[in-house]
């Protein structure tokens, strides 16, 4: 399904990135797993069956980290990305009234930023070799709903799927396709410390009773990396046990 693409993970030390490198890589994909923590991205390597994959501390929102990144992977595999996930995400939850500029800003940072730069990098070296390529962002159902506590994130998260959208207006002449992912409360370190009391009340509002697994939003991950979707750009997409 993917053999000799070569996939960018990013957050690829986390829930969600280290079940899509599994996937991608048991689908055939080479895997490049980038992540501020490069001993969790080694780790998601370690779980990977051949050895031509690699890890990379990579900062999403630092624009030289990314130039970087690109540049190893040039050098390694003498070709860009084709599949770029964008999953590198965080959250810094406060109520509007006590939330500080510095969380507002660092969440945008990471999860806005992060998204354009590797986004916009992936999208020139493709372009400056005529490839063609496939790119997944991550937004959330918050993005569509709101949620108390997380004004920062959930904003960011819409920007993230309106990003995409004008992504993939651009770069369908090129046959690049961008699309995004819209999980519900997924089972990772990022939803681990909401109070028992609070994720009861979450699954109680979710027609399916239960938080997804990781495996569940990479199974969409890879169906979009793939060229199975190859009529698909632009389209958003809910991994949520039926909430929206
Ligand atoms: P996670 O387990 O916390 O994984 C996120 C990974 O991204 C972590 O390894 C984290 O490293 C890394 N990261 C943070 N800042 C980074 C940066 N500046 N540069 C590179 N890597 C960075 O979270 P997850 O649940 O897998 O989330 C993956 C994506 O799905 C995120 O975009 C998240 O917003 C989104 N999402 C998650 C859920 C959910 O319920 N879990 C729902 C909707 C959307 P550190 O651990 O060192 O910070």
């Amino acid at each position: 399904m993917l053999t000799g693409k070569l996939a960018l993970v990013t957050g690829a030390g986390g829930g969600i990135g280290r079940a899509v490198c599994q996937l991608l890589a048991e689908a055939g994909a080479k895997i490049m797993a980038a992540d501020c923590n490069h001993t969790a991205a080694k780790e998601t390597i370690s779980l990977l069956a051949n050895n031509d994959h690699m890890a990379r501390r990579m900062d999403v929102s630092d624009s030289q980290d990314v130039k970087a990144a690109f540049d190893n992977i040039q050098s390694k595999y003498y070709k860009p990305p084709e599949v770029v996930v964008n999953a590198a995400g965080i959250v810094r939850d406060n109520f509007l009234l006590k939330i500080s500029e510095e969380d507002f800003q660092k969440v945008f940072d990471v999860n806005v930023k992060g998204t354009f730069l590797v986004t916009k990098k992936a999208c020139e070296v493709l372009v400056d070799i005529g490839a063609a390529g496939s790119i997944i962002n991550i937004s959330s159902v918050v993005a569509k709903r709101g949620n108390i506590g997380q004004c920062n994130y959930a904003s960011s998260k819409a920007a993230v799927e309106t990003f995409t959208k004008c992504v993939a207006r651009e770069m369908a002449d090129y046959n690049i396709r961008c699309n995004v992912v819209l999980p519900g409360f997924i089972a990772t370190t990022m939803t681990n410390e909401i109070p028992e009391k609070v994720k009861n009340m979450f699954k109680s509002m979710i027609p399916m009773k239960r938080f997804g697994t990781p495996e569940e939003v990479a199974q969409m991950i890879k169906f979009l990396a793939s060229d199975e979707s190859s009529y698909i750009t632009g389209s958003s997409f809910y991994v949520s046990g039926g909430i929206e």
